[in-house]
C-alpha cells in the first residue's frame, strides 16, 4: 500500500471534480470540505498487568444536513485525524448517493487489536463510548462497525451508553448482534452491495458475469462475502484473493467460502491448500480479470499500479483505494471503475434498516432485508447512470458525487443559512 496519498485531500479533490459540473457556488463548496466537528481524545485504560495505557481516538462528525451523522469506528495502529476525516466525508456522499435519512461521521482508535486481551478491548472500547455519550445518540450520531470491529464492539457501545443514560436506546449504534437489537442481513451487507453493483456494472457494460474472472484483494467480512455472493449468485470465477499474509491464484477459481474458513481457522487465505500459485499483492491487483475487487485498506491502487492494471471493470469494497493520481490514469484508460460510496453502501444501509427497527421495535425477515437493500443499490446505480450520461461525467465515481453532492445542498439550501 502506497501512502503517497493523504486521503483526506483525496477527498477534497474529489468534490472538486465533481463541483465542475455542477451550479454550485464556490462557498457552497467549501462548506462540503470540512468537518463540522471532530472529537478528539486520549483514553486512558487499565491493562491486564496493572499499567496504564493512553489511546487516541476520534469521531469526525463531517455533515448533518440529511440526517444524524452516521459512519463506523475503526480500530487500527495507522487510524490519524485527517484518515477520520476522510473516511467521515464519504459517509456523507455514501448517505447521499442509496438516498437513506443520515449525514455523515466516522470514527476510530490508534490500536492494533491483535495486540490486546478480549478485556483490555472492553475497557478500551467503554471508555470510548463514555467519551462520546454526549456527542451520539439515536437522533444525532449513530456509529457502527468497521475495519476491526464489530458486533462484540457494537454491544459494549450501546451497553455503556444505555447504562449511563439509564435507558434502552438501541439505534445508538447499528451493527449489533441481533439479539442486541441487530438486523438479520447486516454482516452480509457490505459484501451484498459489491455483488449487486457487480451485476448493474456489467449489465450495463454489456458484460456477462457467468464465468468472468474475478480478483479480491483483502479477504475480511466486505472482500470474502463479496467474493462468496459474486461466485454464488453471478456465476463469475474468483480466481484470486489476498489477505495482509499474501495472495492466492487458481485459474479454474476457489470455492470462495471454503477460502473463508480456512482463513477463519488458520489467520490466512495463504493457507488454503488448492493453490495454483501464490502471488504478490502488486500481482493480485495488475491480473488480467474481468473484475477486480479491492476490499482491504485505502490507497491499496497507486499511480503505478493504475498503469499496471489489466482488470476491465473495478468495483471498490474498500473505502477510498484508488489514490486520485491512480483515478485518472484508470479513466484515461477508460477502465471502468465502479466507486465505493455506491458500491460498498450495502453496509450502511442495512444499518438504516436496523435503526428503523430499532425506533418501531418490530423486525424484519432477512429476505425483506435483502429485498430493501436491492431496491436502494439499484436506484443509486441508476441515478450514477442517469447523472454518467447526462451531465458528461468522465467517469462514474465523479457521476456518483454529482448526485450525492447535489442531495446534500438541496438539503442545506432547504434548512437555510442560521446563525
Ligand atoms: N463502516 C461502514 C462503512 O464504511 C458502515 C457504516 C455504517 O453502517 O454506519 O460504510
Amino acid at each position: 500500500m502506497s501512502d503517497a496519498a493523504n486521503p483526506f485531500e483525496s477527498l477534497q479533490e474529489q468534490l472538486d471534480d465533481a463541483a465542475h459540473h455542477l451550479d454550485v457556488s464556490s462557498d457552497l463548496l467549501e462548506r462540503l470540505k470540512h468537518p463540522e466537528r471532530i472529537i478528539e481524545t486520549n483514553l486512558t485504560v487499565e491493562l491486564d498487568d496493572g499499567s496504564l495505557e493512553v489511546f487516541k481516538a476520534f469521531r469526525s462528525q463531517f455533515n448533518g444536513d440529511r440526517g444524524p451523522y452516521k459512519g463506523g469506528i475503526r480500530y487500527h495502529p495507522d487510524v490519524g485525524r485527517d484518515e477520520v476525516k476522510a473516511l467521515s466525508g464519504w459517509m456523507v456522499y455514501k448517505t447521499a448517493i442509496v438516498d437513506i435519512p443520515y449525514g455523515g461521521g466516522k470514527g476510530g482508535i490508534a490500536i492494533d487489536p491483535r495486540q490486546y486481551s478480549d478485556g483490555e478491548l472492553e475497557r478500551v472500547t467503554r471508555a470510548f463510548a463514555k467519551e462520546l455519550r454526549p456527542f451520539i445518540g439515536p437522533d444525532t450520531d449513530v456509529p457502527a462497525p468497521d475495519v476491526n470491529t464489530g458486533q462484540r464492539e457494537m454491544n459494549w457501545i450501546k451497553d455503556t451508553y444505555e447504562t449511563l443514560e439509564n435507558t434502552t436506546a438501541p439505534g445508538v449504534v447499528t451493527g449489533k448482534a441481533p439479539d442486541s437489537g441487530g438486523s438479520a442481513g447486516r454482516v452480509e451487507a457490505t459484501g451484498r452491495s459489491v455483488m449487486l453493483t457487480a451485476r448493474e456494472a456489467f449489465d450495463y457494460l454489456g458484460k456477462d458475469t457467468e464465468g468472468a474472472t474475478v480478483a479480491v484483494q483483502g479477504y475480511g467480512n466486505a472482500g470474502s462475502v463479496a467474493a462468496k455472493l459474486i461466485q454464488s449468485e453471478l456465476g463469475a470465477d474468483v480466481v484470486a484473493v489476498s489477505d495482509s499474509g499474501g495472495a492466492i491464484y487458481h485459474s479454474e477459481g476457489f470455492d470462495a467460502a471454503a477460502v473463508k474458513d480456512v482463513k477463519d481457522e488458520s489467520g490466512s487465505v495463504t493457507d488454503y491448500e488448492d493453490v495454483e500459485e501464490e502471488l504478490s499483492n502488486e500481482e493480485l491487483l495488475t491480473l488480467d480479470v474481468d473484475l477486480l475487487v479491492p476490499a482491504a485498506l485505502e490507497n491499496a491502487i497507486d499511480e503505478d499500479i493504475a498503469r499496471e492494471m489489466e482488470a476491465d471493470v473495478v468495483v471498490e469494497a474498500a473505502n477510498g483505494p484508488v489514490t486520485p493520481d491512480a483515478d485518472d490514469v484508470l479513466t484515461e484508460r477508460e477502465v471502468a471503475v465502479f466507486p465505493d460510496i455506491l458500491a460498498n453502501a450495502g453496509g450502511v444501509t442495512v444499518s438504516y434498516f436496523e435503526w428503523v427497527q430499532n425506533r418501531q421495535r418490530f423486525y424484519w425477515t432477512e429476505e425483506r432485508v435483502n429485498d430493501e437493500l436491492e431496491r436502494y443499490i439499484v436506484d443509486g446505480f441508476d441515478a450514477l447512470v442517469t447523472a454518467y450520461e447526462g451531465k458528461d461525467a468522465p467517469s462514474f465515481r465523479t457521476a456518483a458525487y454529482i448526485v450525492a453532492i447535489d442531495r446534500v445542498v438541496s438539503a442545506y439550501e432547504q434548512g437555510g443559512t442560521w446563525p
